[in-house]
Parts: structure tokens; C-alpha cells; sequence
């Protein structure tokens, strides 16, 4: 054991000390293949927005153009893979399995070999499969955009993966400042607001994807905010920060397909807000940072391609009595009143307070150079920290808003010190989380980790 493991590390010091092949086919020795598609989802009549409440009527314009983007991975041993990226603001569990059950279907990639991610923009459609006729136009309206965006989705994978071509990747990082952690504390308890002193996690991800002319065909990068640049008031259809960012790397690479990820942005709101002009501008920023990222430095990230997936059954607060919950309820400002609302009208239909939600988990191993941690939920910074520890702080991304956006995935700590983060599902199920959920999301992630094959500390 130890005479191969010194055999491999001379064979990968010396593989690492080869030239750059000049001439010839680069892509020969490629480690991976990889196929790529997008599809316009901006929708074509009038549909009503998500993520903000209070908005009194559907959209009036189109700013942007929503895509859903796919990148599909195959290693040298046929073990494949697919990212969707998309202008969303999440996919429910209700929306995201039957579109990963058709995958399957028709291409044979498994659920745990897919992983659904959105940018959360505010300033996109709703996605609900839920109206009857009587529910009235927009919401059949709704449903129908519902149906035809789980098509698109369905085909952007089938065409990527109709074409895969030799690929090199590599990744680097940068920074961005416009970065908020958005919970602010006051006299009244935390609010919505602006914590300069809060942690947020600024780093920039990128993953270049290489064709054999060593020029990128897909350049994929994250930031760990919100979509909320724009606010309740804006009318008009856009990615937010993440669509014109993506729009500014597009047009320095016409040739390469430009994905957007979302990290832990749970607690994070961009910083300022509020108009189209700081939409643009942040958008700016974090492109050019993505521009400056790709001209220095990227490490080679290599197969094999090992992923782990799981649902992890995270505690819910089971044992909340009727008594409990009505005081929730009864006090408007409380930001679990919507959850313990949803929880009695459990109880009055004789049912009980759930005692955990089912939580689809991901971990995606490259070799022994990249690990991806996919999360499902809104996922609140104090993840990445405490990920950090569990897997080890380097050669790590950390995607949140993965497979399943039910709600928020807060810590124990935000949990103790309450707020909007505290809410609960608002998807999928009712409850309120437990404040042993951490454990259970970060003891999960480091056993898929080990199972994937990252080199875990002790
Ligand atoms: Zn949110």
C-alpha cells in the first residue's frame, strides 16, 4: 500500500512536471469529455413573480433573458454527470424529481448524478404545478410556464449530452465586496436589513472548461448572495446581479457557454439595493472579477468523477405544542408564523407535527483536486465554516440552493438568535427546523465526502 501510494505521488510529481503538449491533439489526453446546452426560459405571457410577497400583479417587461444551462461531465471511465444551472428562483422538490425521473428515462442518468442549482433571482417567474380552474388565469397561467420550463429542462440535458467533446478543466477563485450579511440587530430583535460585522462568504469560484483548442468552451462561477438586488417594486423580468453577470463574461467569451452557481447565500443580500442601475453595476463587478480570475492562474482539476448523494433526514421542532404554535401564529411579526400556521391546519386534520424534513445532498469528486458540495435549501453562511472544519478548508466549493429550495437551512446559532432565517419549509412539507440540524447536514456531507473519496481531516 504505502510502496503504490509512493509509486503514484513520483508518477503524478512527474506527471505534473511535463510541458504543455505544443502541437499534436492536447485533447488526446483529455480527462474528461463534456457536453453543453442552454435553453431561453423568459416566459412569454404574463406570469406572476417570486420570492417577494405583496407584489400585486404579473410581470410588465422583460429586462433580461432567463436560461436554464446545463454542462454534462463524463471522467475517462464513462462515469457521467449534470450541472443545470438556471435563472430561478429555485426549484421545489415538487418540480425538480419528476424532471430528473424523465432524465433518467431518457438518457439513463441517475437522480444522484444530477444536480439542479438556481441563482435565485427575484425577479423571475413563479414555479408551482398547484391551481385548479378556479384558482383563476395567472395561476393556470403559472402552472403551465411550471410544465413547459420542466420540459426545457428535460431537453437542455438530452442535447448536452448529445454532445460531448475532449475537455480539460481547471479552477481558480477571486472575491467580490457587494457581499452583505443581511441580519441586523436591533433594539426589536434581528431584521432584514444591513450587518457590516456579519459573516458572509465573498469568494468567487470559477471552473474553466477547456475545448482541445485550450480555449474555453464553458466558464462556470459562483457567489454566495442573495438574488435581491432588485426589490418588490421591480416589474421587470431579470437575472439579477447573476444574469448581467453572466451577460459581461458572455461577451469577453462569445465562444463559451456562461454558468452561474449560488454558494451559501441564506443570510447574504447584495450591498446597496434596490435599483436596476446597482443590479447592472454588481452584475459588472462580479463578471469582471470572473474575466480577471481567467486570464491568471488555474489549477488542474482531473477525474475520476465520484459522487455521493443522500437524503438526510434533518430534524424538524416535533414535539411544538397546539398551544405553542398559536402563540406563533397569533404574533404577526413572527417570522415562523407562516410554518406554525401551515402546522395546526396539520393537527386540525388529525395529523401530526413533522418530525423531519428529507434533505437530497450531493458531493462531487474530481480526483484528488476538487470537492463539490451541492446543499439543498437556503442555505445561511455558518455552513461554510463549519464545512471548512468537517472536510478540510481547501480544494473546496460549496454550492447551497441545490435539488430541493424548501427553505431556509439555518444553524443552531441563527436558530438561538432568531429571525427571518428561522421561518421553516416553506416547501415540500411544514415545520420548523430543530437546532440539531446542523449536525445532521454537516455529519452527512463529510460521510458522503469520505465515500466520494476527498481526504478527509481527523
Ligand atoms: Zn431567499
Amino acid at each position: 500500500m504505502v510502496k503504490s501510494l509512493l509509486l503514484l505521488s513520483v508518477l503524478s510529481f512527474f506527471a505534473t512536471m511535463l510541458p504543455v503538449q505544443a502541437g499534436g491533439d492536447p485533447a488526446a489526453k483529455a480527462d474528461w469529455k463534456v457536453g453543453l446546452a442552454q435553453i431561453k426560459i423568459t416566459p412569454e405571457r404574463p406570469v406572476p413573480m417570486s420570492g417577494y410577497g405583496g407584489r400585486t400583479k404579473p410581470f410588465e417587461k422583460v429586462a433580461q433573458d432567463l436560461y436554464v444551462k446545463a454542462l454534462v461531465l463524463e471522467d475517462r471511465d464513462g462515469h457521467r454527470a449534470v450541472l443545470v444551472t438556471s435563472d430561478l428562483l429555485g426549484f421545489p422538490a415538487a418540480v425538480a424529481e419528476p424532471i430528473c425521473q424523465r432524465i433518467e428515462k431518457k438518457i439513463g442518468l441517475k437522480r444522484e448524478h444530477i444536480l439542479l442549482n438556481s441563482s435565485h433571482t427575484h425577479a423571475g417567474p413563479q414555479l408551482s404545478l398547484k391551481a385548479t380552474a378556479k384558482d383563476g388565469g395567472e395561476a393556470l397561467r403559472t402552472v403551465e410556464y411550471t410544465r413547459q420550463l420542466q420540459d426545457k429542462v428535460v431537453e437542455v440535458v438530452v442535447q448536452a449530452a448529445a454532445k460531448l467533446e475532449p475537455a480539460r478543466l481547471s479552477w481558480g477563485g477571486g472575491v467580490v465586496h457587494f457581499v452583505m450579511n443581511r441580519r441586523e440587530f436591533t433594539p426589536n430583535g434581528i431584521i432584514l436589513g444591513v450587518n457590516p460585522r456579519g459573516l458572509a462568504d465573498r469568494t468567487v469560484p470559477v471552473l474553466r472548461i477547456d475545448g482541445a483548442d485550450g480555449k474555453p468552451r464553458a466558464i462556470l462561477f459562483g457567489a454566495a448572495v442573495h438574488g435581491t438586488t432588485l426589490g418588490a417594486d421591480n416589474y421587470q423580468i431579470c437575472g439579477d446581479y447573476a444574469g448581467f453577470a453572466q451577460a459581461h463574461v458572455q461577451e469577453r467569451y462569445p465562444k463559451a457557454q456562461v454558468m452561474f452557481m449560488l454558494g451559501c447565500a441564506g443570510d447574504a443580500n447584495p450591498y446597496p439595493r434596490g435599483t436596476m442601475e446597482l443590479t447592472r453595476k454588481h452584475g459588472t463587478v462580479l463578471g469582471e472579477e470572473v474575466c480577471r480570475v481567467l486570464e491568471g492562474k488555474f489549477r488542474p482539476v482531473r477525474g475520476p468523477l465520484r459522487i455521493a448523494f443522500d437524503r438526510a433526514e434533518v430534524p424538524l421542532q416535533a414535539t411544538l405544542s397546539r398551544a405553542e404554535l398559536e402563540k406563533i401564529v397569533a404574533d404577526k411579526r413572527n417570522a415562523k408564523a407562516f410554518a406554525a400556521k401551515q402546522l395546526l391546519a396539520l393537527l386540525d386534520h388529525g395529523q401530526k407535527v413533522p418530525a423531519h424534513y428529507s434533505c437530497p445532498l450531493t458531493v462531487w469528486q474530481f480526483g484528488s483536486d476538487l470537492t463539490l458540495a451541492g446543499l439543498s435549501g437556503e442555505v445561511v453562511v455558518d455552513y461554510v465554516p463549519m464545512l471548512e472544519k468537517a472536510l478540510g478548508p481547501n480544494q473546496l466549493w460549496i454550492a447551497g440552493y441545490c435539488n430541493d429550495v424548501f427553505g431556509y437551512l439555518p444553524s443552531a446559532r441563527v436558530l438561538a438568535e432568531g429571525g427571518y432565517e428561522t421561518r421553516g419549509l416553506y416547501s415540500g412539507s411544514a415545520g420548523l427546523f430543530a437546532p440539531e440540524a446542523e449536525a445532521v447536514v454537516v455529519r452527512t456531507i463529510r460521510e458522503l465526502a469520505r465515500k466520494a473519496g476527498r481526504k478527509l481531516p481527523d
